[in-house]
C-alpha cells in the first residue's frame, strides 16, 4: 500500500492489530407496538434455540435489538460474528423477514406488525471502511505491538527541513490511541495530539 514501504515496526503494527465487524440492522413497523417503556430486546440464546431449524442460522449471531428514542415504530438489531458478514449478502427483505421470526420466536407473539422497511449496514463490503472496530489481537500480546506504536512520527527530512529531522507522516484514529482505542473519544484525542506535532515542527510562528 505504502511506496516506499513504512517502518518494519508499522507495517508489523498495521499487519497484527485486528479490524472486526458488526453490523446495524434498522426495522421500520411503522408503529411501535412494544410498551412505551421499552428500551429494547436482548437476546439470551440457549443451547435449544440455538438449534432451532426454523430461525435463520446467521440470526443467532444477533445480540438484540434496542428502541430508538424519538423514532416511532423503528427497532435498532445488532449483528457480530460470522452474521455480521452473512447480513451483507442477504437482500434487505430476507433480513426483514428472518428478523420477525427471531422477534416472534423470543417474544412469543404469534402475530408481529410486519417490517414496512428494513435497512441494514454493509461496513465489510464498503471499500472506504472494510469493518468496524479495530481490536488488539492475541499476535499482538505476542509481539509486544500495541496501537501507541501506530501514533509515534515518522521522522524525516524535507526540502525545506534538510537540516534535522521531522514529522513527515503520522497516523491518527481510532486504532492508534493507547488507552481509548476503538472510541470517538480515543480518535480525535489522537488527531488533535498529531495536528498539535505537525504545527510545532512545520508552522513557525510569525
Ligand atoms: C456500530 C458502531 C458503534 C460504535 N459506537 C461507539 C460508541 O458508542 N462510542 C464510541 O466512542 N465509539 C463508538 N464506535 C467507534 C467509533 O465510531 C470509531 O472509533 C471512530 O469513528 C473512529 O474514528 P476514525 O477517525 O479513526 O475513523 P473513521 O470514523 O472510520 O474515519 C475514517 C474516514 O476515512 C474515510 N476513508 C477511508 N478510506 C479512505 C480513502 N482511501 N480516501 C478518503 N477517505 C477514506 C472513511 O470513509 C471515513 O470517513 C462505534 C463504531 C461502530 C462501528
Amino acid at each position: 500500500m505504502f511506496n516506499p514501504s513504512l517502518p518494519s515496526p508499522f507495517s508489523r503494527a498495521i499487519e497484527c492489530l485486528g479490524f472486526g465487524l458488526i453490523n446495524k440492522v434498522f426495522l421500520d413497523f411503522g408503529i411501535s407496538w412494544w410498551k412505551p417503556s421499552t428500551k429494547g430486546f436482548q437476546l439470551l440464546w440457549k443451547e435449544e434455540t440455538f438449534c432451532n431449524k426454523k430461525l435463520a442460522a446467521w440470526t443467532r449471531d444477533m445480540t438484540g435489538f434496542d428502541v430508538l428514542p424519538n423514532h416511532e415504530g423503528i427497532l435498532l438489531g445488532w449483528v457480530g460474528g460470522r452474521g455480521a458478514y452473512i447480513v451483507e449478502t442477504l437482500s434487505e427483505q430476507q433480513v426483514a423477514t428472518d428478523c420477525e421470526n427471531l422477534l416472534k420466536h423470543y417474544l412469543k407473539f404469534d402475530k408481529i406488525f410486519p417490517v414496512k422497511k428494513c435497512l441494514r449496514t454493509q461496513w465489510n463490503a464498503n471499500k472506504y471502511v472494510r469493518g468496524s472496530y479495530s481490536h488488539i489481537t492475541t499476535r499482538c500480546d505476542v509481539d509486544g505491538i500495541t496501537p501507541c506504536c501506530l501514533a509515534e512520527p515518522i521522522w524525516g527530512k524535507t526540502k525545506k527541513k534538510y537540516d534535522k529531522d521531522v514529522p513527515i507522516m503520522m497516523f491518527a484514529g481510532e486504532a492508534t490511541h493507547e488507552s481509548f482505542y476503538s472510541t470517538t473519544h480515543g480518535a480525535y484525542d489522537t488527531g488533535v495530539k498529531q495536528a498539535q506535532t505537525f504545527l510545532r515542527y512545520h508552522v513557525t510562528k510569525s
